[in-house]
């Protein structure tokens, strides 16, 4: 049977010329970064020559880069590095309510520690409104977390209008670009970025690695404890392989930037576009304009995302529904929520992601079984248009 993934967005296969890059440094290149003898020299060189990949990536330099053990690492330090170090300013920070549970449960955490949360709304597309941002900046506001690219429908925020506004009143702006880097140009001087989160698994490279960029003359505290790596910052013996890794698909995102885009936005267009042509009572959700370009959500009225789901999976196509971690649950996606998208149409919702390995026999093959699978399910559901909810 055919496999067709399509869940670029909760991870990506490792490349293998990021593989090749790896192998050494498990076998041949051990030496703890650490080490004072010559062996060690080896290993310090490839995290230095890692760390300039991933800085060149978003525009940062080497110094402001420091790997994590992934995004939610990165989205939990960047939260609680920055309140802690600023705790004496104020207790107020500002997110939305589309963010990565990353964000919204260290949010949470936080909350129950004596500081305040703002969880922005989103417009029908999945945008943050600049004036909201404007309106909600307290005098207490220390901290500003809006992401680059949602995970789920995919949208783009306006992130250098939304920064400007932030430092107009002097306050810190991170942004989750987990979903964004490898996937549109970033660069964080130019779009006013104070810390922003990123991990290797989403774009091409290997699981459990990430970094979090801090601009020079950020104060954060540290979170783990420890020795003295990432200049004191972020302690734990370095992810050596990992990090060598990290920068390989860095470099590659960088130089392959924009055949990515395009392979991957004509693809999505062409499953979009021939979904539509062969289906009724579907729907695209979130920007088309202002949109990761591997992303395509939709719902399907009258059906059920996890049975459609599991039919694609028999199939041999691998999808979600909302997002990787509700998949499990039958709770209603927030993102879908504050986009909002009424709940029963929520639950008839799929994302599909593509990326640099899929094909267009693969979205052909897509588009055969689920059409197949649309109507099937339609023909036995409850409800229907005829039929009503
Ligand atoms: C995947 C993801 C994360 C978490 O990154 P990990 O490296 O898997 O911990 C955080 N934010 C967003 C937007 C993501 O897509």
């Amino acid at each position: 049977m055919r496999q067709v993934y399509l869940d670029y967005s909760a991870t990506t296969p490792v490349k293998k010329e990021v593989l090749d890059a790896m192998l050494p440094y498990f076998t041949e290149v051990y030496g703890n970064p650490s080490s004072l003898y010559s062996i060690s020299d080896a290993s310090k060189e490839a995290i230095a020559t890692a760390r300039g990949q991933v800085a060149e990536l978003i525009g940062a330099t080497d110094k402001e880069i420091f790997f994590t053990s992934g995004g939610t690492e990165a989205d939990n330090w960047a939260l609680m590095g920055v309140t802690d170090a600023l705790k004496n300013k104020g207790n107020h920070i500002i997110t939305t309510k589309i963010e990565h549970h990353a964000i919204l449960h260290t949010c949470e955490f936080l909350e129950k520690h004596g500081f305040e949360v703002t969880y922005l709304d989103v417009n029908a597309e999945g945008m943050v409104e600049p004036a909201a941002l404007e309106a909600a900046i307290r005098d207490n506001t220390v901290l500003v977390s809006i992401m680059m690219i949602n995970n789920e429908v995919g949208t783009l925020q306006p992130i250098r209008e939304l920064a400007a506004i932030a430092k107009a009143h002097g306050v810190l702006f991170h942004t989750d670009a987990v979903q964004a880097a490898g996937n549109v140009e970033i660069d964080v001087k130019e779009m006013g970025i104070d810390l922003l989160s990123m991990s290797a698994h989403k774009i091409y490279g290997p699981k459990g690695i990430g970094a979090l960029y801090v601009r020079r003359g950020v104060r954060i505290s540290n979170y783990m404890h420890g020795g003295a790596q990432e200049t004191r910052k972020r302690a734990g013996t370095e992810n050596l392989p990992g990090i060598v890794g990290f920068g390989k698909a860095a470099e590659m995102a960088k130089a392959n930037l924009q055949a990515h885009i395009d392979h991957c936005s004509s693809l999505r267009n062409y499953l979009v576009e021939q979904i539509m042509a062969n289906l009724e009572d579907v729907h695209v959700n979130g920007s088309m304009e202002y949109r990761h370009p591997g992303n395509a959500n939709m719902t399907f009225e009258y059906i059920e995302g996890e049975a459609m789901l599991l039919y694609l999976d028999m199939h041999g196509i691998s999808v979600s529904t909302g997002s990787a971690c509700s998949s499990k649950s039958l709770t209603p996606s927030h993102v879908l929520t504050a986009l909002g998208i009424p709940v029963e149409r929520i639950h008839g919702t799929l994302r599909m992601t593509v990326g640099d390995m899929t094909t267009k026999e693969d979205i052909d093959y897509t588009v055969e079984v689920l059409v197949k699978v649309v109507n099937k399910l339609r023909e036995i559901s409850s409800v229907s248009k005829e039929k009503g909810w």
